[in-house]
């Protein structure tokens, strides 16, 4: 039967099911940034964000995390709960780089006194700007109650990930979450994944995500295949 595309993202698609509250995600090799304005394709980028997601997600489900994730059919797809995602990007940092070392100031690497979340507006047109509380009550974009279970949530996962990485010689910079609501509660959705975190080698500092693809580094394919053989094990 063919599949009926419901959204087309910038790396991923959306397809149904024959069940109304699950949906099936497709893991393409696409690479942008900046917004869309950097396009190009990592080489089984598809495969290794789909593993790496679907480890991370078992992870948390084990946790106690809610979430999106069912299962992986196949190497590019992942069956999920369909979620309403809530137009908020929810970022944590543990350490200062990217977006947050330029607007205060800070040095790449220096360490954050405490971890620091962030609040991001998820609209392309305007290139994701950062907002507050009271930008989300203004645009009715959350409620109250769910921005503080998005902020409870996104701190408890920082915890299990950072822990669970460090045990693998990754630290965790810091990463973009997405929270959607199923059944009325507020769950984790979308993808963890080197496009979506900052990950860096606990010993040499080297990089090992998107960033890599951002400022022209080189090796791409192969650090996202590092962080899946330090996580699973497994050599694609
Ligand atoms: P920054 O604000 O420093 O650019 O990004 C902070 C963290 O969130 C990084 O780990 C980055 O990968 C992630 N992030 C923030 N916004 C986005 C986004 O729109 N797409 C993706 N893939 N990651 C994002």
């Amino acid at each position: 039967m063919e599949k009926q595309p419901l959204y087309e993202g910038k790396a991923k698609q959306i397809y149904a099911t024959d069940k109304a509250e699950e949906v099936l995600v497709y893991y393409r090799d696409d690479a942008t940034a900046f917004n869309g304005e950097k396009k190009g394709t990592i080489l089984n980028k598809g495969i290794l964000n789909n593993r790496i997601s679907s480890f991370f997600f078992r992870l948390l489900t084990e946790q106690g995390i809610p979430n999106h994730f069912i299962s992986m059919p196949s190497d590019r797809e992942m069956l999920v709960k369909s979620l309403k995602i809530l137009q908020v990007e929810v970022v944590v940092r543990n350490i200062a780089a990217g977006s947050l070392a330029k607007r205060i100031g800070w040095e790449e690497g220096r360490k954050l006194p405490a971890p620091v979340v962030e609040l991001y507006y998820k609209n392309d047109e305007l290139g994701d700007p950062l907002i507050n509380h009271f930008h989300i009550q203004a645009l009715r974009l959350a409620t109250a109650e769910q921005v503080a279970a998005m902020e409870q949530s996104a701190l408890k996962i920082n915890d299990i990930l950072t822990g669970y990485l460090k045990e693998k010689d990754i630290e965790l910079i810091d990463f973009k979450l997405e929270f959607g609501l199923y059944q009325g509660q507020v769950i984790l959705g979308d993808e963890i994944s080197p496009d979506t975190c900052r990950f860096w080698d606990s010993k040499t500092g080297e990089k090992l995500d998107k960033d890599r693809f951002r400022r022209d580094l080189g090796k791409v394919e192969d650090a996202y295949k590092e962080v899946l053989h330090r996580l699973t094990g497994e050599v694609l």
